[in-house]
């Protein structure tokens, strides 16, 4: 059987990063499923519809397939068989993302995806509703957080490297916008598993977070 490891949490509270270097510690493979969400949010944007819409979002569900593969080790998303792992890390796209995730034929396209995924290999899982409703029975479950103030902060960080202009206090405000949506959608809302092992980054280098997870995965194998 395989181990399934779930993190989940809010936007910004170093998810990807830290699930990848645990992943390739342990040879796990790793699932970014906020790939999968934000790849319905491109084709949404390209083609003109609203995630409000409740007729032309379910007709637009039915044109969607999404796929995963893994070209050296990195995960890759496809749309309807076109590669747009490079095209979906926009805020633009993070926030249509978000408003198509709260919807019943989004989340239901995207369950046996993911629910296969997990049967077939031992899968660490990041995302939103991992612990509590795509992979109930995971063996390890973290809920991995950390203060909005530290969250914008690093995105912050993250665009002024990458030469992106952004104001501070605007980061600030959009993750909280996202995290209330997220957490209160009537359907698979963000939220800690009753299971998970809460783990908050905010004074924690990744390092430290990394080594907590791996601890807490060896303590799950020796059972
Ligand atoms: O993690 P990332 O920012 O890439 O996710 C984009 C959006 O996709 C999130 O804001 C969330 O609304 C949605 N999502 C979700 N469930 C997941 C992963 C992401 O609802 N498992």
């Amino acid at each position: 059987m395989s181990f399934n490891i779930a993190i989940d949490g809010p936007a910004g509270a170093g998810k990807s990063t830290i699930a990848r270097r645990v992943a390739k510690e342990l040879s796990f493979l790793y699932v970014d499923t906020g790939a999968l969400y934000r790849a319905i949010g491109l084709y949404l944007i390209r083609n003109g519809v609203s995630a409000e819409d409740e007729q032309a979002l379910p007709e637009a569900c039915r044109q969607i397939h999404i796929d995963i593969a893994y070209e050296n080790g990195e995960q890759q998303v496809y749309l309807n068989e076109e590669n747009v792992t490079g095209q979906i890390r926009t805020e633009e796209i993070g926030k249509m993302a978000s408003a198509a995730a709260a919807k019943p034929c989004v989340r239901e396209l995207l369950l046996n995806l993911q629910r296969d995924l997990a049967a077939r290999a031992d899968v660490l899982m990041d995302g939103r509703d991992i612990g509590t409703n795509i992979l109930p029975g995971a063996q390890l479950k973290i809920y991995l957080t950390a203060s909005v103030k530290t969250r914008a902060r690093r995105r912050y960080l993250e665009l002024v490297q990458k030469g992106d202009e952004c104001v501070l206090e605007e980061i600030e405000k959009v993750i909280e916008e996202r995290d209330y949506r997220d957490e209160h959608r009537d359907i698979a809302p963000l939220k800690k598993a009753e299971d998970a092992v809460l783990v908050d980054s905010s004074d924690m280098s990744i390092d430290q977070v990394v080594e907590q997870i791996i601890e807490l995965y060896r303590q799950r194998r020796r059972g």
